[in-house]
């Protein structure tokens, strides 16, 4: 398993993550930062990597 970081200081709430990741990703109702709905992932999940890949704002990383 790997541990999902998100930084919510550098979110700029495009939410492709969510998009790209609902499983692990949600945005905040209030003001659209990232929301982990898990803070793990597997180590091969495709969907994750690419959500970290994606982020326009470098607010993701695996740990
Ligand atoms: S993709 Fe990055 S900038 Fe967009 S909502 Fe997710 S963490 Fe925030």
């Amino acid at each position: 398993m790997v541990k999902i970081v998100a930084d919510r200081d550098r979110c700029a709430g495009s939410g492709m993550c969510a998009l790209t990741a609902p499983g692990h990703f949600d945005q905040d109702d209030e003001d659209g930062l990232v929301l982990l709905l898990a803070d793990e992932a597997e180590d091969c999940d495709d969907e994750v990597a690419d959500a970290v890949r994606l982020c326009p704002a470098d607010a993701l990383r695996l740990a």
